[in-house]
């Protein structure tokens, strides 16, 4: 495939998954406008992640902060919007708060302090969610459920960190009743909370993104689908 044959073929798999969101928006009540879709293009290098954004995606997903931190200094494209998705260690924070739009995976006290001294520093105000393990799986990274309000709490009272929604990962659970349920206790999770300042849940990936925004998800994660039909 030459480089215009993969532009073609993002475009494509964009304007599906684009449509997909917008018809699982409108079965729960909102429209397209109301649902972010997150790019997840860790799985290739700067050089294809150029041609996903020719194609179209402006809000890309990294799960590692070294790839994002490559693709941030190569990739120069104005009006494009990093997010890290993926675990961030303390020792990371420091270049992953000048280059990330949104850091979805916030996932203990020491990180929030850790993000909000780094922005002091910075002179920045870092927009963060934080990750809730919602299943309780003790694999996985995240708040429990329980732990979520002290955080909040602990977050609000410092100045340089902005706590704008909530995260959970999902789609380990085996079944699509399962997942579904993961996703809605979520959403509940954040309505008991009752912030205005929550309005994003992050949730949904390739397999589950439609279930997560009839749950309520406003930014969705999608990686594999994107990448369909695209030697890499
Ligand atoms: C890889 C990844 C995704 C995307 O998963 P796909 O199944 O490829 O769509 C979403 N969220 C996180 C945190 C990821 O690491």
């Amino acid at each position: 495939m030459n480089n215009e044959q993969i532009v073609e073929q993002f475009r494509q798999n964009l304007a599906h998954v684009n449509q997909r969101i917008s018809a699982a928006a409108v079965r729960s009540g909102r429209t397209a406008a109301d649902v972010q879709l997150v790019a997840v293009s860790k799985y290739v290098d700067a050089a294809m992640t150029d041609l996903l954004i020719q194609a179209g995606a402006n809000v890309l997903g990294e799960n590692r902060p070294q790839a994002l931190d490559e693709k941030f200094q190569t990739i120069n494209q104005p009006g494009v919007q990093w997010h890290l998705i993926g675990h961030l260690q303390r020792n990371k924070v420091k270049k992953v708060v000048s280059q990330a739009a949104l850091i979805h995976s916030v996932d203990s006290v020491r990180l929030i302090d850790a993000i909000d001294k780094a922005a002091t520093d910075q002179g920045l105000v870092a927009e963060v969610l934080l990750e809730v393990n919602v299943s309780g799986e003790s694999a996985k990274h995240g708040f429990t459920s329980e732990e979520v309000a002290a955080a909040l709490d602990h977050a609000s009272a410092l100045s340089a960190i902005k706590v704008t929604g909530l995260m959970c990962m999902g789609g380990l659970a085996s079944s699509d009743d399962d997942v579904r349920s993961e996703f809605a206790q979520l959403r509940e999770l954040r309505d008991r909370l009752d912030s205005d300042s929550l309005i994003h849940l992050s949730m949904g990936m390739s397999g589950d993104f439609e279930t997560a925004i009839e749950q309520g998800a406003t930014l969705v994660r999608v990686g594999s689908t994107l990448f369909q039909g695209v030697e890499r």
